[in-house]
């Protein structure tokens, strides 16, 4: 079958590979919309998790099963379903202790275009079906229904690690895909007031749709200052990282109240350490929290999550700004995730 890979760091192009084959629990999916993704990116072309040869690439994918293993009992071929980025082994002690995302270690439960083929395929293969896999509601299209597979639950989990509750002050930092999904789930969760923090008109424009009450250009002067000043120099609830570098952690800090949360989802690419400043941290007991985490997988926080594109609570259109039809268009829209025109939030191609 045909994929488009990582052949090393810094190099992508189509490869052949043999089918995947299916375990007793695995089911080898069809894929029928894909969306390349910012992560993509970072692996490719940071090295950010090492050096990966001829690994087919893709984590965000809708589509048909082909096969299902012996063990799998929810699903049969035909069905069209929803895979998350994540797809974890449930048996494992650390999903038990409630962190499935790192079932087997350190972000293990992190599969597609990690540590296995991902989904830019012909087939891939879906570890942990009954487990991992959402049927896709009738009335979702697939091209909507791939944002489930990483930008919805990504952002929500930072809204979610920040404990955003009703009225609170949150700033977001970055609004891509992923930072307008955090704005999302803030709003659903009952923010009042969310800064959002982005240059492209583009992503204000759709930050605001998404329920952001300020916008906040980081290109245009200190966001500290802008938004402490915006915010009568009181300190904000929750700080949610979304996009930027090593230093919006510091930024963060300056920023928040005692007892706040700084919930970062970005993936850092590069650089080696986080400063934490001993005083902007109430010199070591001021009570902040700062945490960071890969999205939860599986197939409830998918069934949970579609609920909101199925019954209109959330409108994921917004994001998807370029639209191609074709397995061969996978090369472009990476290509348009590495460059980032202005007109871009998300690209998705259908199959
Ligand atoms: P984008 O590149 O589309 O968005 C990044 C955002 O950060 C943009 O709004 C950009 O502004 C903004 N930004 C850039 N530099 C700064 C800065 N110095 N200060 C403040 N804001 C800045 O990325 P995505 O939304 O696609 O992804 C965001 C991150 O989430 C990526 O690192 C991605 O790998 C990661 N990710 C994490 C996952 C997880 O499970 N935790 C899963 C999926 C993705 P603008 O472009 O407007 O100038
Ligand atoms: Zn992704």
């Amino acid at each position: 079958m045909k994929g488009f890979a990582m052949l090393k760091i810094n190099e992508v192009g189509w490869i052949e590979k043999e089918k995947p084959k299916c375990g007793p629990k695995d089911a080898i999916v069809r894929p029928l919309a894909v969306s390349p993704c910012t992560s993509d990116v970072h692996t490719v072309y940071e090295g950010a998790i090492g050096e990966r040869t001829n690994l087919i690439l893709g984590h965000e994918a809708v589509g048909q099963v082909e096969e299902v293993g012996s063990l799998v009992k929810d699903f049969k071929p035909g069905d069209k379903v929803i895979i998350p980025a994540i797809t974890p082994d449930w048996d494992a002690v650390e999903s038990q202790m409630g962190f499935s995302q790192h079932s087997g270690g350190m972000l293990c439960g992190w599969k597609f275009s990690n540590s296995k083929d991902g989904v830019f395929a012909e087939f891939f293969n879906v570890n942990d079906a009954d487990g991992n896999m959402a049927l896709l509601p009738d009335n979702v299209s697939v091209e909507e229904a791939v944002m489930l597979s990483d930008m919805v639950p990504t952002g929500f989990h930072g809204a979610d690690n920040a404990k955003v509750a009703f009225g609170e002050t949150v700033v977001v930092i970055g609004i891509g895909p992923v930072g307008l999904m955090a704005v999302a789930g803030s709003n659903l969760k009952g923010a009042g007031r969310i800064y959002a923090v982005g240059s492209r008109p583009i992503c204000q424009e759709a930050a605001r749709k998404y329920g952001a009450t300020d916008v906040i250009n980081y290109k245009e002067g200190d966001i500290v200052q802008q938004i402490q000043e915006a915010n009568n120099k009181k300190p904000v609830d929750k700080v949610i990282i979304a996009g930027g570098e090593l230093e919006t952690f510091e930024q963060a800090l300056k920023l928040i109240r005692p007892g706040g949360i700084i919930s970062n989802i970005n993936y850092l690419g590069s650089g080696d350490y986080i400063k934490i400043s001993r005083l902007d941290w109430g010199v070591g007991m001021g009570h902040i929290k700062i945490i960071g985490g890969l999205m939860p997988g599986g197939r409830k926080n998918m069934e949970y999550l579609s609920n909101l594109l199925k019954w209109k609570k959330l409108d994921v259109s917004i994001l998807l700004t370029h639209r191609y039809k074709g397995f061969e268009y996978i090369e472009k829209g990476l290509a348009l995730m590495k460059d980032k025109p202005k007109d871009l939030i998300k690209p998705v191609i259908t199959i």
